[in-house]
């Protein structure tokens, strides 16, 4: 896989690049505003690089999930001038994807200067599952360049246009993120240093049963957390009230704890509540007496010191998903307590998943505690359950040149 710093070398001055980044930042429903500006932070590196080397940057990238129109409350324009601020320069946003605007804007560009496209997914060619409809986009996004730079980590288990096809038609790079990501990624799948403890929370156990089946015969320890413990507790036999529960789910828990053993740790108490707010009245309740009628929402304080213990000595951890709802002050003492026993390891630390990484952040945790914070959930999964990532893939090959 070529570098970025490969086509430095090479030389870019003068040369237009199309760099996929991953700017997909949360923003508050009310005014709009970016509430955590983490991911922007995080493409930097590449596109500062590109610009001291001279290169005539066209910025691609995706905000939420727009139907495959534009769409005003999705649009990237925050996100242009958040960009222009970090970078000190003026960054414009064209209108659209790749059509008349960004065309003409794309051509006007000087030596390091950078071009923001409209939210790539404003055109429903992007996500399409069609080859040819992905391949019409990808044409009018790679005329847009000489050369194309994914450092878009967060979208490269995604076969879409500007991640896959695109890069299927100029020569390619990966990124700095990308390449840092993979780096992390691939000391935790070859050769782990051990105890390699894995934690795992967040709200859909479905999502994340296919990476505890992978996972599982790898890790020393599997702790599990958040809303998906409910469905392993309620495997064993416990009454979980309102709590979440993927009652479909529940027997796939069962078998995965039989084969387990005690390398898959649960939690002993959780916090419940009647309803998700801020000012709501919360019991601690052992997981063998969670009353009806209400919802686990926070991992409980024995739990907080179990699992620290179960860290104590690793030498390797991935942390992905919440301990309990830390949106909410009643619901944040799990996250936190366990977030900061995975800082605490000696060894490498790794947070993977937009929710997880911005627990840290909103939680005033130190982000330096840790090893590596992925902004890439999804991708960092489906990378360590063993999956080809088709935005990895296209790049490693040599086509598109
Ligand atoms: P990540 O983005 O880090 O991969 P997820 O998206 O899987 O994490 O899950 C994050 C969400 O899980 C958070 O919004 C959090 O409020 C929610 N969550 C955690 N614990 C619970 C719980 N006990 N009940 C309901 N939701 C929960
Ligand atoms: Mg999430």
């Amino acid at each position: 896989m070529r570098s970025v710093d490969d086509l430095l070398a090479e030389g870019v001055s003068g040369r237009r690049v199309l760099l996929r980044t991953d700017l997909n930042v949360p923003l508050d429903k009310q005014t709009g505003e970016i509430t955590d500006d983490g991911r922007i932070q995080a493409s930097l590196p590449t596109l500062q690089a590109l610009r001291d080397g001279g290169a005539r940057v066209i910025v691609t990238a995706h905000l939420g999930r727009p139907k495959g129109a534009p769409d005003p409350q999705f649009s990237l324009a925050p996100v242009a001038a958040r960009l222009g601020e970090l970078l000190g320069t003026t960054v414009p946003l064209a209108a659209d994807v790749a059509g008349d605007d960004a065309r003409a804007k794309a051509a006007a560009l000087g030596d390091g200067d950078v071009l923001l496209v409209e939210n790539v997914r404003f055109e429903a060619a992007e996500t399409s599952k069609d080859d040819a409809e992905r391949g019409e986009l990808a044409d009018r996004l790679a005329a847009l360049a000489d050369v194309y730079v994914d450092d878009a980590f967060g979208a490269v288990h995604r076969k879409h246009a500007s991640v896959f096809d695109v890069a299927e038609r100029l020569p390619h790079y990966a990124g700095r993120l990308v390449a840092r990501e993979l780096d992390v990624l691939t000391r935790l799948t070859q050769d782990p240093e051990r105890p390699y403890v894995v934690v795992l929370g967040g709200s859909k156990v479905s999502d994340k049963l296919a990476v505890i089946e992978a996972l599982l015969p790898k890790v020393d320890r599997l702790l599990v957390g958040g809303g998906m413990c409910f469905t392993f507790l309620a495997a064993q036999g416990h009454g979980v009230g309102n709590s979440l529960l993927e009652a479909d789910q529940v027997d796939t828990c069962r078998r995965l704890l039989a084969e387990a053993g005690d390398r898959i740790v649960l939690p002993v108490d959780v916090v419940v509540a009647a309803d998700l707010t801020d000012d709501a009245e919360t019991t601690v309740v052992s997981v063998d007496a969670i009353p009806d009628g209400l919802k686990g929402l926070d991992v409980g304080p024995r739990t907080v010191e179990l699992f620290g213990t179960e860290l104590g000595d690793a030498r390797t951890v991935f942390w992905n998903g919440p301990m309990g709802v830390f949106e909410l002050a009643p619901f944040q003492a799990g996250t936190r307590g366990v977030a900061s026993a995975v800082a605490a390891i000696d060894g490498l630390s790794v947070v993977g998943g937009g929710d997880s990484a911005a627990a840290v952040r909103q939680l005033g945790l130190d982000e330096e505690a840790y090893g590596h914070i992925s902004t890439g959930g999804g991708a960092s999964l489906e990378y360590l359950e063993g999956r080809e990532l088709p935005g990895l893939a296209v790049l490693a090959d040599g086509s598109g040149q």
